[in-house]
């Protein structure tokens, strides 16, 4: 299964893209996780985008597109992987389509309040990238991984600030993706205002006719 997580800051896809991963034996490919990795190696792409990740901004197409094209190369992905949080531009997806076919576009819908509510309390792992929140999913030790238990950072652009922009970014930028997909009739539409469980039913839901 090919498919793609859409949908705004803190709708839950990486939650999301987790959970199916697992339960379907495909990759999840994050261009978000994969940008982060270059930024704390310090390698030549993480200088370049370590700016625009913190204000929240989008990584030029370009950059973006040749690193996805890499890495959907890979003998992992041959047979099916999750998208989580590309094609994030209109440019980015007709580069995709070029070379890729997709089964299914999952389209997570949440109301803005519910986002900034989430992102300002997320904490992520430094070692193993669960994800947390400090309210609604804290993890048994506070600071600490359940899974690892490697230490829990808040992501610098998770800030108030750059959340209004990513948030801003999403509606110009990436939400005209939901019109180019449903053309397509690769959309499904989801609720993820509700527990990550009830998001993973209504998407195993979606995918159980693409078995
Ligand atoms: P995420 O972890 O998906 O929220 O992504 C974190 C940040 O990485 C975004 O705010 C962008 O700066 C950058 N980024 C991730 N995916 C893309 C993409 N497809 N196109 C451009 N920038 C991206």
């Amino acid at each position: 299964m090919k498919l793609i997580f859409l949908g705004p800051p803190g709708a839950g896809k990486g939650t999301l893209a987790g959970l199916v991963s697992r339960g379907h034996g495909i990759p999840q490919i994050s261009t978000g996780d994969m940008f982060r990795e270059a930024i704390k190696n310090e390698t030549a792409l993480g200088k370049k985008v370590k700016e625009i990740l913190g204000r929240g901004d989008l990584v030029p197409d370009e950059l973006t597109v040749d690193l996805v094209k890499e890495r959907l190369s890979q003998a992992d992905a041959a047979k099916g992987y999750i998208l989580d949080g590309f094609p994030r531009t209109i440019p980015q997806a007709e580069e995709l389509q070029k070379f890729q076919d997709l089964d299914a576009v999952i389209n997570f819908a949440i109301d803005d309040d519910l986002v900034v509510k989430r992102l300002s309390g997320r904490e992520i792992c430094k070692n193993c990238g669960a994800i947390y929140h400090v309210t609604n999913m804290p993890s048994k030790t506070k600071g600490v991984c359940d899974k690892c238990g490697g230490p829990l950072y808040t992501r610098p652009d998770d800030s108030l600030e750059s959340i209004t922009n990513r948030l801003d970014v999403y509606r110009r930028q990436t939400e005209p993706l939901i019109d180019f997909y449903r053309r397509k009739e690769l959309l499904r539409d989801i609720d993820s205002s509700k527990s990550p469980e009830d998001t993973h039913r209504q998407i195993e839901k979606a995918l159980a006719s693409y078995r």
